[in-house]
């Protein structure tokens, strides 16, 4: 099964307490490709600006992404900057430049309409609809969002998720969602709104897993060398959901690799800047973590 991911390819402009690079490669739709492509074959939709070179175009192409609904337009590509503060769970967005993304209209083209596992970047949720609309027989749709659209757009929000499966999201922003401090009481609140998995993301702190009625609890893996968190969150949905496509599967077993695959791959993105840990990953050394991270959380029962 496939995966097609709906969302934002950009230029980003990243400042660190341990460097700093302008106008990378960058945006939640390339990461999650980069990262889902080592479990099955993407389907990006997206769009760009004629300063988006053959170059940018052969990192995604040449994992075998399926760029044909990655529109290409007159204009500037969308652009982001930002900067960490030392602890680099705190990141501040200095600039925010929307170019050809203002104006974005998806089109899910006939070839990738069949597709059934869906992941809908941080966009406007009506976007996000319009997308849903036009998929033929979705099995999982995945979905993420920020405080902007919280804030700003929350009837249309509420709109888009009665018919998604799975929300990744922060914990802020599941409390700002929920109004729920508590983020027990905030996981059943979700369910009330439509997607029946709940999945937090709480940066260097790991993931909370909230289905069928279970919790499960992932650790970030532990590094030394940090350097870049951007896309991290992307990173670990393209895992999650490129893996539950390529294993088709719901099961809660499968959940939970999906998010230890997902947390493995995030832990190979913050360890450079941008995309180019991600872009010279090779399987055996996501296998190989991913045995690391079940020794690092593994305890032994108690005799009874
Ligand atoms: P993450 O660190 O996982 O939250 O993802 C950061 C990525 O999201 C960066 O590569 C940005 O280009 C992209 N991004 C930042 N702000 C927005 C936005 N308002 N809409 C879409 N994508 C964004």
């Amino acid at each position: 099964m496939g995966v097609l991911v709906v969302g934002s390819v950009a230029f980003d402009s990243v400042k660190t307490p341990f460097g700093e690079a302008r106008d990378i490669l960058g945006g939640a739709a390339t990461y999650f490709s980069l990262a889902a492509s080592f479990f099955t074959e993407v389907s990006l939709v997206g769009v760009v600006g004629s300063d988006f070179t053959d170059e940018h175009v052969q990192v995604l192409s040449g994992k075998g992404i399926d760029l044909r609904g990655l529109e290409r337009v007159p204009g500037k590509t969308f652009r982001w900057a930002g900067e960490y503060s030392y602890d680099l769970n705190n990141r501040t967005t200095l600039d925010t430049q929307l170019n050809v993304f203002a104006t974005f209209k998806p089109r899910v083209i006939p070839e990738y309409q069949a597709l059934e596992y869906v992941f809908l970047g941080n966009i406007d949720p009506a976007l996000q609809r319009d997308v849903l609309r036009q998929i033929k027989r979705p099995k999982l749709v995945g979905l993420d969002t920020m405080n902007y659209w919280i804030e700003g757009h929350l009837p249309s929000l509420h709109e888009t998720l009665k018919r998604v499966d799975l929300l990744i999201i922060n914990d802020s922003e599941t409390r700002q969602l929920t109004q729920e401090h508590n983020l027990l009481k905030a996981a059943r609140r979700v369910q009330q709104l439509g997607p029946k998995t709940l999945v937090i993301k709480r940066g260097e702190y790991g993931v909370l897993l909230y289905h069928a009625g279970h919790w499960f609890s992932a650790p970030a893996f532990p590094l030394e060398e940090v350097f870049d968190p951007t896309g991290a969150g992307d990173t670990f949905a393209g895992g999650l959901m490129g893996y539950l496509a390529a294993a088709d599967s719901q099961t809660p077993a499968d959940l939970k690799k999906a998010i230890v695959f997902g947390s493995v791959l995030a832990s190979f993105t913050v360890e450079e800047f941008g995309v180019q840990r991600l872009a010279r990953l090779t399987y055996p050394e996501i296998t190989e973590r991913y045995r690391q991270f079940k020794a690092l959380t593994h305890f032994e029962d108690i005799p009874t």
